[in-house]
């Protein structure tokens, strides 16, 4: 039988997984069926052991459905416990499930591809919600000299940086205080979702400064936009988006996909997509 996995969303109609991990398994010349699977709101736990019941190897899951797969899962790894949320899921051999989260690492690594340096770089992370949480840890093992959170509700940030702060030089504020220069400036706020910029004051960047939004469209978003205008080199979340996926299926199969030539695939299906 097919080995079978998923992505659990609602809705789930838009993403992107089953085609990257199908992309991955012919280019790794692994045997798997990928689909995606929409639980209803109030039944994730119900159809992830129903998906796992008729034969389910793993699954990938997104909103709204993160914080409950932590919950759900009988072993975290260490970065799933501190993320406080699971977007791999993974059922072991004695049938029970382990969670990890890769979209750090899928950032990180996007990060790395584009040849961003991140020791000893002066970061800023816009935004403190589930995204920002899962990308805390493995940013500052790259060992920054300083990271810095702001949030448009300040006290959030506070309270994220403090829950990092035993892994390094890690801040946290609101926009109003916000002061410069920066190597990096990543936005993991879902302003660029309603077409918004977060209230940024002028002299973020550093000369040669990069900027990214984890969020990725056709035409980019206000925030890089903004940089660009303003001289950072600017990367958008499609790279976070396949490495993350990438770390998911080594998970599963033990063998690490080429990310590049998947990330091309979806980048031209991107811009080939019609304004809506
Ligand atoms: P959450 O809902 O958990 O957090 C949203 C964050 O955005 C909060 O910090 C919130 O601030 C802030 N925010 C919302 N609207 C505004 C605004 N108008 N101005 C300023 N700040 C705002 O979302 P997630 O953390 O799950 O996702 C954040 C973004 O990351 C999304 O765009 C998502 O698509 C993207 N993402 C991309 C991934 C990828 O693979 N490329 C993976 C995961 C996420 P406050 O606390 O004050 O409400």
């Amino acid at each position: 039988m097919t080995d079978r996995y998923c992505v659990f969303g609602h809705p789930v109609g838009h993403s992107k997984s089953p085609a990257i991990h199908s992309a991955f398994a012919e280019q790794t010349d692994e045997a798997l069926e990928y689909t995606a699977i929409e639980p209803p709101l109030e039944g994730f736990s119900a159809t992830w052991r129903a998906f796992v019941d008729a034969g389910g190897r793993g699954a990938n899951v997104t909103a709204p459905f993160k914080e409950e797969a932590y919950r759900l899962c009988d072993a975290l790894t260490p970065r799933a416990k501190r993320a406080g949320a699971v977007n791999t899921l993974i059922r072991q051999a004695d049938g029970l499930t382990r969670g990890d989260t890769t979209d750090g690492a899928g950032l990180v690594g996007d990060l790395r591809r584009r040849g961003v340096r991140l020791a000893g770089a002066r970061i800023l992370v816009l935004g403190a919600g589930g995204a920002v949480r899962g990308v805390l840890e493995p940013l500052l093992a790259e060992a920054p000299a300083c990271l810095h959170v702001a949030n448009r509700t300040a006290a959030k940030a506070e309270a994220l940086a403090a829950d990092f702060a035993d892994l390094g030089e890690v801040t946290g504020g609101g926009f109003e205080a916000l002061e410069g220069p920066y190597d990096l400036v990543i936005n993991g706020t879902s302003a660029s979702l309603g077409g918004e910029l977060p209230p940024l004051p002028e002299g973020l960047f550093v000369a040669g400064a990069s900027a990214y939004d984890m969020m990725y469209g056709a035409e980019p978003t206000v925030f890089l936009r903004w940089a660009d205008e303003r001289g950072a080199a600017t990367i958008d979340g499609l790279g976070m988006l396949v490495g993350q996926a990438a770390e998911s299926f080594m998970l599963w199969r033990g063998v690490r996909p080429d990310v590049a030539p998947v990330l091309e695939t979806l980048r031209r299906g991107l811009q080939a997509m019609p304004e809506t």
